[in-house]
């Protein structure tokens, strides 16, 4: 799974994108300036920097300046403002990989992002093949949305998937019920509520695993919430 940072710091654009690209499959995190950037940067290695040009702090050519200085090799896409050529040049001259103008469509995004991951990783990273996640006796397809145990489809709700496909996406990492509502049912919304994802996770653990009542893969992380426990973290 590739791990994507957001560098953008307007609320509302960054959590569209977080949200999106987690829906697309892949961990991301996400900064709001420039020095912040660096560090998640250096903490967790992303495979892709998606970042903003018009930062609070430091500049995006700045961020993008300090992690080709410090060795990170990893593709950079720049959010440019519309029309701005100058942006454009001097972020590929500082060592960005491409960059798309503001106002961009997450079609152009998602495909702009998968061309660099295979330009970087290989022909086969970000592709279909690439988004099955298998563990245990379960085998989760991230593009056909279909989940398999032990050779039979096993029948989720779309919310089900989502929540599933979340915290699968994010390995090892607890989320409480507030930011798990969020990931299912958009920023908008306020049809869920912490006793709706309990009943949800109730329902996955029934369908997932071989004891629901001491679960191996959806555990509680007791005073926060759920995570995902891949295999060998047990
Ligand atoms: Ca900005």
């Amino acid at each position: 799974m590739h791990r994507i940072l957001v560098v953008e710091d307007e609320r509302a654009v960054a959590r569209g994108l977080v949200y999106a690209l987690t829906q697309e499959g892949f961990a991301v995190e996400w900064a709001a300036t420039g020095e912040r950037a660096l560090t998640l940067a250096s903490e967790h290695d992303p495979h892709l920097v998606l970042l903003d040009v018009r930062l609070p702090d430091i500049s995006g050519f700045d961020v993008c300046r300090r992690l080709r200085a410090s060795g990170r090799r990893q593709p950079i896409l720049m959010l440019t403002a519309r029309d701005d050529e100058v942006d454009k040049v001097l972020g590929l001259e500082l060592g960005a990989d491409d960059y798309v103008v503001k106002p961009y469509s997450l079609r152009e995004l998602h495909s702009r992002i998968r061309a660099l991951l295979r330009r970087a990783y290989g022909e086969l990273a970000g592709e279909p093949a690439a988004r099955r996640v298998v563990f245990g006796d379960i085998e989760l397809d991230l593009e056909r949305m279909v989940v398999v145990r032990r050779g039979q489809a096993v029948d989720l709700t779309p919310i089900e998937f989502r929540l599933l496909r979340h915290l699968v996406a994010h390995p090892d990492r607890p989320f409480d019920r507030d930011a798990l509502i969020e990931a299912i049912w958009g920023y908008e919304s306020d049809v869920g509520n912490s006793r709706t994802v309990d009943v949800h996770m109730r329902h996955l653990r029934q369908k997932l695993e071989d004891d629901p009542a001491d679960p191996r893969w959806l555990v509680t992380v007791r005073g926060v919430g759920y995570k995902f426990q891949p295999p060998g973290s047990a």
